[in-house]
C-alpha cells in the first residue's frame, strides 16, 4: 500500500505486532477519561515486562490506538518503535486554504540514536516522495511539550535526488533545532474523577 493511501481506518501490517514493545504507554500524552498522563512518563498500569495490567479493561483510548509501524506497511520493518527510537504516528493536518483535513506522518525521535535508525530515511523519503505531510517530532523532557515541524519542503531536494546522507544531514539539523526549541508543560484538562 503506498504512503498516498492513508486513511484513519487502515487495517494492521500482517505480521507486526507489539511483542515487548509499550513506547505509546510511555511517550504518548493521554487524555481519557478513565486515565490522564503526560508525554514521557510511564503508565501506572505498566507491567515490568511491559505489558498492561488492566488489559481487558484498558481505556478506549488504549484500545484503538495503534502507532504508524503497526499501520503502514511503507514504513519500514526496522523502525519498530521500541528498538528503533522512531514513534511514527497517524497525524491530521488542516489546509489553510480550504479547510479540508488530510492525513500526515509523524516521525518521533525519542533518543538521539534515533537518527540512526535503519529504515528511517527511506520511511520519511517515502512519504516526502509522495507529497503525503511529514513532520518531525522532538519531545522534550517528561510532562513537557514536543517540538513540531512540517518538513517536506526542507526535505524535498534531497529526496528528488535521492541523496540519503543529504537528508540525514537535515534530520540532523533540524532535530537539534528541535531539541533546541522552546517547551511548556503539559497541561490537562481537570477531570471530575482526575483522570482516575
Ligand atoms: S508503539 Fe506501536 S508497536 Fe509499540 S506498543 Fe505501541 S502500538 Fe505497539
Ligand atoms: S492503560 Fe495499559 S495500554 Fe493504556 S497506557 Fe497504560 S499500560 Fe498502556
Amino acid at each position: 500500500m503506498p504512503p498516498t493511501a492513508i486513511s484513519d481506518d487502515l487495517p494492521l501490517v500482517a505480521g507486526r505486532t507489539c511483542g515487548s514493545c509499550n513506547v505509546c504507554c510511555v511517550a504518548l500524552t493521554i487524555d481519557d477519561p478513565e486515565l490522564q498522563k503526560a508525554q514521557g512518563y510511564r503508565c501506572r498500569h505498566a507491567q515490568r515486562d511491559n505489558s498492561c495490567g488492566i488489559y481487558a479493561t484498558r481505556p478506549d483510548t488504549c484500545r484503538t490506538f495503534h502507532c504508524g509501524w503497526r499501520r503502514l506497511k511503507w514504513v519500514r520493518e526496522n523502525l519498530r518503535p521500541d528498538t528503533s527510537g522512531v514513534l511514527v504516528q497517524l497525524q491530521g493536518e488542516i489546509s489553510p486554504t480550504d479547510g479540508t483535513r488530510r492525513l500526515g506522518v509523524s516521525f518521533t525521535l525519542l533518543t538521539k540514536s534515533a537518527l540512526k535508525a535503519e529504515g528511517l530515511a527511506e520511511s520519511v523519503a517515502a512519504a516526502v516522495a509522495a507529497d503525503v505531510p511529514v513532520f518531525l517530532t522532538i519531545p522534550g523532557p517528561p510532562g513537557y511539550t514536543s517540538a513540531q515541524a512540517r518538513v517536506n519542503a526542507e526535505l524535498a531536494d534531497a529526496v528528488a535526488r535521492k541523496d540519503k546522507p543529504g537528508l540525514l544531514r537535515i534530520l540532523r539539523e533540524l532535530h537539534a533545532v528541535g531539541r533546541a526549541g522552546p517547551r511548556k508543560p503539559v497541561v490537562l484538562p481537570a477531570r471530575a474523577d482526575g483522570g482516575r
